[in-house]
């Protein structure tokens, strides 16, 4: 069985009863009475026994993860990059006492909302907004760095809006 549900990419289930149904019977119950994670580890293996006519049989579990791919609004699509992520991180950061430490951690918490939204393709804007919301948290000089070029800035309202954000945000945290 491949499972490309969206819940059981963050969901694994665990009871043991559930309703794969049987393939002798069509029976709606079967037990699961053995689990193995495959050698590579990507797939499942459950050996499971039918509660109405008692016979085994074997299914197999594999879990789609991967990520959106990244669309541009000019409609380009790309594959998300972690290290173009990265970079952008680095620009914004450069010469702020911010530890790569907490670099590291802001760049996965994004990977991992990226991941969680189980779609296939996903706005570079939604990304961008990912990337502030974490800078905002890291360093505020950075965040304004990143919005002045990711909101490519026009006038000063612009840039009195990015101030109002960082002004919103509780103050040291950093
Ligand atoms: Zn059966």
């Amino acid at each position: 069985m491949v499972d490309r549900g969206k819940a059981s990419a963050l969901a694994p289930r665990s009871s043991l009863l559930d309703f794969m149904k049987c393939p002798f019977c069509k029976g709606h119950e079967t037990q699961v009475v053995d689990t193995r994670e495959s050698e590579e580890g990507d797939s499942i293996r459950r050996r499971r026994r039918c509660v109405s006519c008692d016979k085994r049989f074997t299914t197999f579990e594999t879990v789609e993860l991967r990520m959106p791919q990244v669309v541009k609004q000019n409609g380009m699509r790309s594959e998300f990059d972690a290290e173009k992520l990265r970079t952008s991180f680095k620009r914004a950061l450069h010469k702020r006492p911010v530890s790569t430490e907490a670099v590291d951690a802001a760049i996965d918490r994004v990977t991992h909302q990226l991941y969680a939204l189980g779609e296939r393709e996903v706005g570079s804007r939604q990304v961008g907004e990912m990337v502030m919301q974490e800078l905002l948290k890291l360093d505020k000089v950075a965040y304004i760095r990143f919005a002045s070029v990711y909101k490519s800035f026009q006038d000063v309202g612009d840039f009195a809006e990015a101030v109002k954000a960082v002004r919103r945000t509780p103050a040291g945290d950093n």
